[in-house]
């Protein structure tokens, strides 16, 4: 077993200053257990205690083009030169809106910020306000971000009986139960239970709310049938079609997932990929509803389209854009799950892929789930044992088959190589 002792010492002076001394929930692993990291570079990270990992989870997706990416550094420092915040519009704004709109053609109009969750929001309120209505659909098993909208989810333990749908409850305490009469959930990959909720309620929803991959489900992905069926209900029932890209969005391919599954929406949301790291988000949409700024529509933010992370942004952007590095991803990604599909054809254990190349989740199932009520009823004993392996053998992919394996441009063979024979070792132990 690796040590741990330095990050386990951090961790006991961490606690007395931060809850579960970090600052998500989600990067606590337990008292031994929980990572700290020393620095990244490429596609590789360091932890306080010198062990080195290959990275697949890349802070869920952002660190696209690897680690402290010299060019993407340089270009923010470069933007740093211009100051931080001024209250007050800059130039690379406009620089990155149109890289936005001519990768994604969704886009007549930007609006940025800072995080997923901001822009999500954002975007929910402008489909409010253009719409004048106040209620929304989402899906069962996505994540849309933190905020009190979106933080529901169908109960695990009232899914036993698959004929009735389950009860839907939030994520965690905190999130006021009124908020529960304005959105409809439905099982994702089910054109025909949205087609009864827009039926029967549209004169009071404004937006659909989709991901096009779960990536909080280990990246169950649409079928392609499934998201133009929820396109053409949206334009059919006048609702408002919300495309949360910010997993998908300038990773599953330049112009994201509304390119690979040829769909354009009203309103899209991106974040991660866009900077490689550095926060910022954006909304992009259709002329008359971007509009709605200036005509009504609340939004703003301190923090908003600030110098520096516009300007790795725009380093980012140019880079995916102009060079081979979204191939080389998916490249990397399709060699991995075929060396992964050979170590366990050979020792015939069933076993399936979700997602897209680029951010792919392993199931140890012939077949893969493709709603929410099926992964949650899944067993991932042997994952999320096989993960710890991993894990501790130098390969930090995602501990409990929740979220995908990112893939970063700076994946190469020789890591690769490693991943596939530890991932071998890691089945047989
Ligand atoms: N939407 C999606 C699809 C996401 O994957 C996430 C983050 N995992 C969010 C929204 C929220 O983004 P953030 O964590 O930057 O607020």
């Amino acid at each position: 077993r690796r040590k741990l002792d330095k990050s386990r010492a951090h961790f006991k002076e961490a606690v007395q200053h931060l809850p579960l001394g970090v600052s998500s929930n989600f990067r606590f692993w337990g008292e031994d257990e929980t990572v700290f990291v020393k620095h990244g570079k490429g596609a590789r990270l360091w932890d306080l205690d010198g062990n080195e990992y290959i990275d697949y989870r890349l802070g869920y997706g952002p660190a696209i083009l690897g680690h402290c990416h010299p060019e993407v550094d340089a270009a923010a420092r470069e933007g740093q030169s211009v100051g931080t915040v001024f209250a007050l519009g800059t130039e690379k704004e406009v620089t990155v809106a149109k890289l936005i709109k001519e990768m994604m053609p969704a886009a007549d109009l930007v609006r940025f910020s800072n995080s997923g969750t901001e822009a999500v929001m954002a975007a929910l309120r402008l489909a409010r306000g253009y719409t004048g209505k106040d209620n929304y659909v989402t899906f069962e098993g996505s994540y849309h971000g933190l905020f009190d909208a979106t933080m529901w989810t169908a109960d695990p333990e009232d899914m036993k009986d698959q004929s009735k749908d389950p009860k839907v409850i939030p994520y965690g305490q905190g999130i006021p139960q009124l908020v529960r009469n304005l959105f409809y959930q439905v099982p994702y990959n089910d054109a025909q239970r949205l087609e009864d909720v827009l039926k029967k309620h549209h004169d009071s929803i404004a937006a659909v709310l989709i991901e096009p991959i779960l990536g909080n489900c280990c990246g169950i992905p649409s079928k392609p049938e499934f998201i133009k069926a929820v396109r053409a209900l949206c334009t059919k029932y006048n609702v408002i079609m919300i495309v949360d890209e910010v997993k998908t969005g300038f990773r599953v391919g330049r112009g994201g997932a509304q390119a690979l599954y040829g769909i354009e929406a009203d309103i899209f949301t991106v974040a991660k990929a866009v900077a490689n790291g550095y926060p910022i988000s954006a909304i992009g949409g259709k002329e008359e509803i971007m509009r709605k700024y200036g005509k009504g529509v609340a939004h703003g933010g301190t923090y908003t389209a600030q110098a520096m992370s516009l300007a790795a942004a725009e380093k980012t952007l140019t880079i995916l854009r102009d060079t081979d590095a979204l191939e080389v991803i998916a490249n990397y990604g399709k060699a991995m799950q075929e060396g992964m599909h050979k170590v366990l054809t050979k020792r015939g254990i069933p076993h399936s892929f979700t997602g897209h190349h680029s951010m792919s989740g392993l199931f140890f199932s012939a077949e893969a789930p493709t709603t929410y009520r099926n992964w949650k009823l899944s067993d991932y004993t042997f994952y999320d044992t096989m993960a710890g392996y991993l894990i501790d053998m130098g390969v930090m992919c995602e501990p409990d088959s929740r979220e995908p394996w990112f893939i970063s441009s700076a994946h190469d063979q020789k890591c690769l190589d490693e991943t596939l024979q530890k991932f071998e070792e890691a089945v047989d132990l």
